[in-house]
């Protein structure tokens, strides 16, 4: 029988689903504060994969998603071992905002990962989560989305070695659209891909997407991919299905031209490839005058459109990628 996993106050016998929590500190009041995780200790032996949510507290899809993949999960079926994070940043989480209300000064922490043991709030919380995560874990999958003020199509930011390629290509059919990613920066995928691991950051949906069957829609999708990762690298029983080719580029961040509501275009297609000048959205003032007219720079591809209409010059508007190489040989 294989040993038990044993992180933070947990330990999960093999072939069982079980809960630990990572210490990250005290409330005012002396309760502990903590980091929850959701662990399948698989009956044989397996990679590690892990499934962070929330690093952005205004993005639920992580946190759901993982829900819905251990709702599929027979530990007995299992080789290896899910650890799922269903928020990474509970602070954020319980607030609804992107990063921690109560921490000014690191307050994202996906631009500080991995933290550290003496530092301001989030940067203990985030060190308490690697802690935790660095030996234990073979691939890694941080779980995003257009939050409280935009929609993301399906798209993964992978770190750049072949793991982490791999390991994008084995989320499956929809994940087609694959951008390189730095390795050795400031969040977890980075990080992971800095030891020889395999990272990457998944994008899909936002808050206007977590409406009763949309929000349903959305995390089986995301949990469908995990899946397919499991079975691509033997962990859970079937076959993988993959995309026959992988477009992979870069993207370009579209400002807004200046202040007022923001409207899409009323047939703009996410994902699909369009010709520079497509029309994306226009800007209103509080008149109903058109002040900006915003379309794709060049040929390319829409994996992110704001959501939330009232804008202010200088945010962003649309994430528009540039597809640099097609590939069909990311997985080895
Ligand atoms: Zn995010």
């Amino acid at each position: 029988m294989r040993n038990a996993f044993e992180i933070g106050n947990g330990r999960i016998e093999a072939g069982t689903i079980g809960r630990a929590a990572l210490p990250v500190g005290a409330e005012a009041d002396g309760r502990p504060k903590e980091i929850p995780l959701l662990i399948c200790h698989g009956e044989k032996d397996g990679p590690r994969l892990w499934i962070n949510g929330a690093t952005h507290g205004d993005e639920p899809e992580g946190a759901f998603s993982i829900f819905r993949l251990f709702d599929q999960l027979d530990p007995s079926e299992v080789c290896g071992t899910v650890i799922g994070v269903p928020a990474m940043n509970v602070p954020a989480f319980e607030a609804g905002k992107r990063g921690d209300p109560l921490d000014s000064f690191t307050y994202d922490m996906n631009r500080m990962y991995p933290g550290a043991a003496d530092g301001y709030p989030t940067e203990r919380a985030a060190w308490a989560h690697w802690l935790g995560m660095k030996d234990t874990c073979d691939l890694q999958i941080a779980v995003h989305s257009g939050g409280e003020h935009s929609y993301l199509a399906h798209m993964i930011f992978a770190a750049d070695n072949p793991q982490s390629l791999e390991l994008a290509a084995a989320m499956g059919e929809p994940w087609d659209l694959v951008f390189r990613s730095g390795v050795g920066g400031a969040n977890p995928a980075s990080k992971m891909a800095e030891l020889g691991k395999a990272g990457v950051t998944v994008e899909l949906g936002g808050n206007c997407r977590t409406l009763t069957s949309d929000f349903h829609e959305i995390a089986n999708d995301l949990a469908a991919g995990y899946l397919n990762v499991m079975r691509h690298y033997g962990m859970a029983p079937g076959d993988a299905t993959y995309a026959p080719e992988w477009r992979m580029g870069h993207q370009e961040a579209l400002l807004a031209p200046s202040s007022g509501m923001w409207v899409g275009d009323k047939d703009m297609a996410f994902e699909t490839a369009m010709p520079a000048g497509a029309p994306l959205g226009n800007v209103y003032d509080l008149y109903g005058t058109v002040t900006a007219e915003v379309v794709a720079p060049k040929e390319g591809v829409v994996f992110g459109l704001r959501s939330r209409p009232s804008v202010l010059e200088g945010e962003w508007c649309c994430f528009f990628g540039i597809i640099d190489e097609v590939r069909d040989d990311l997985i080895p």
